[in-house]
């Protein structure tokens, strides 16, 4: 199978590439993203067919039915990665808290959030597919708090690829911070920047579309790759674990094959969401997808009006930082699934230009018929923690956001899937103000307060952090991005 670009072909790229292409060169032709030509159409027999199989082997036949360039060697090397979670055989824990509401834990990894389902085994393929071509890679990663720990993780030590990480000093927590700045791999690199998410990851923009930068690191032997979910290499992995978590509504007796379930997913940059997308358009039973956010709640107007609309907008904080985000890249590839290529160079180049696009009434129909949406102010977050604790489950901030949709955009009484994208540890102050009101409590004081309240083990991981040399201690100014990344290399 072959992937093709969501803006069309400006005729100077390939107008389709192979999937180790895609992934190498992430960016297509006018501002683009690929997608795959086709889906694959599993159906309900490939369900029935795997009612029995372990996360690995639902994985491998997933992959397989893409019919990729990459080899059945490689993709057990890479879903191997998921035997270092919490439990081998049980990867992703479905979990169920009510009746009608499952939630599926995506967070049982290394770094303690979702990010690791895609993270961990893509890492595996893209420096076998280095090591291959005798290609050096240097993946460089802004981030506000989870993608730069699991960019870390999955890349230290994996020959032909270097990281560069840039984050705000100051800007994340406790714990996300030292899940960087204890990395001590010798191909890792962390760098603190004096400023806010914004200004490293328009530090970054500037740098990767700066052809000076480029020819210098060509002279130096290494091509520019990307990490983040605009990378169809991490997409592939996230529509396995909503077919997974189906099969084990299945297999706790809660539906039968072929009943139909809400997907209810806290999104940031939609890549979660999209994995269930096609996970329905393969033919898994989906009545539809809830699209839940925090106060930036640009996908929910979306969804509701037609109108994406970035002017007048500021990014607002709040205590689900991963979701602190208005414009949601893989948007642009459900756009082009449902609109085609014309259509979405047009509306793409409305949001760039104009800040904001408003879709027809029939694109808007069959939108809706697909997803629909619910935001959660941080007051409703703490007010969902609280709520479901008391029921004796313990959900962190961006999994809380989804309570609301589960109340208000369920039109049939149907089972709901709400996905965990973080474990509690990860946001231990946020957990601490919605159960005690403490304000402000540090990290390390949270998680140790919190855990003797609930009886909740704080992972080893997670306690082993506070004690690790902080080995990684440059914090530089913007402008002086360049040179370091540069000396690394
Ligand atoms: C990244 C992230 C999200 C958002 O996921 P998207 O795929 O970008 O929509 C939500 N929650 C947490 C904890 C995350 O790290």
């Amino acid at each position: 199978m072959n992937f093709i670009e969501t803006r069309g072909n400006d005729g100077r790229r390939p107008a389709s590439v192979s999937f180790s292409q895609a992934i190498l060169d992430p960016m297509s032709s006018h501002g683009g993203l690929y997608v795959p030509e086709s889906l694959p159409e599993l159906g309900l027999d490939f369900l029935r067919g795997h009612l029995d199989s372990d996360y690995k082997t639902l994985a491998r036949a997933v992959l397989d039915a893409y019919e990729t360039d990459i080899d059945g060697a490689t993709w057990d090397r890479a879903l191997a990665r998921y035997d270092g979670f919490d439990d081998p055989a049980r990867p992703v824990p479905v979990v169920r808290v009510r009746d009608d509401l499952f939630v599926s834990e995506l967070y049982h990894g290394p770094t303690r959030a979702f990010k690791d389902m895609a993270l961990q085994p893509f890492g595996v393929v893209l420096s076998s597919l280095a090591q291959a071509r005798g290609e050096r890679y240097l993946i460089l990663a802004a981030t506000s708090g989870d993608t730069g720990p699991a960019t870390l993780e999955t890349f230290k030590d994996q020959a032909n690829v270097k990281v560069v990480c840039l984050y705000p000093h100051g800007g994340t927590s406790d714990v996300q911070r030292l899940q960087m700045v204890t990395e001590d791999a010798a191909n890792l690199k962390v760098i603190g920047i004096h400023g806010a998410f914004d200004d490293a990851q328009t530090a970054l923009k500037a740098l990767l579309s700066s052809a000076r930068f480029q020819a210098a690191l060509g002279e130096r032997g290494t091509r520019l790759s990307a990490a983040n979910s605009v990378n169809f290499g991490r997409i592939i992995f996230q529509q396995i674990y909503h077919i997974h978590s189906y099969l084990e509504l299945v297999r706790q007796g809660a539906i039968s094959i072929g009943d139909r379930v809400y997907l209810n997913v806290p999104s940031g940059n939609f890549g979660n969401a999209l994995g269930g997308y096609y996970a329905m358009k393969m033919g898994l039973p989906v009545e539809k997808i809830l699209i839940s956010s925090n106060s930036n709640n640009v996908l929910t107007d979306w969804i509701h009006t037609g109108e994406y609309r970035l002017r007048g907008r500021e990014v607002q904080p709040t205590s689900s930082p991963a979701m602190d985000i208005l414009k949601s890249s893989n948007v642009e590839r459900v756009l082009f699934d449902l609109y085609g290529p014309e259509r979405t160079r047009e509306l793409m180049q409305q949001l760039d230009s104009e800040g904001g696009y408003r879709l027809e009434a029939d694109e808007l129909a069959r939108l809706q018929a697909i997803f629909a949406a619910d935001f959660a102010s941080d007051a409703e977050v703490d007010a969902a923690i609280r709520e479901t604790w008391a029921g004796g489950y313990l959900m962190d901030p961006h999994t809380a956001t989804c309570l609301k949709a589960h109340r208000s955009r369920r039109d049939r009484d149907l089972p709901d899937i709400v996905y965990s994208t973080a474990e509690w540890t990860k946001f231990s102050p946020t957990i601490a103000h919605a159960l005690s009101g403490e304000q402000d409590a540090h990290d390390l004081d949270a998680l140790r307060s919190i855990s003797a309240a609930t009886g909740l083990p704080i992972p080893p991981m997670i306690s082993a952090l506070f004690d690790r040399p902080e080995v990684q201690d440059t914090v530089i100014d913007k402008a002086d991005i360049e040179t370091a990344v540069l000396d690394f290399i």
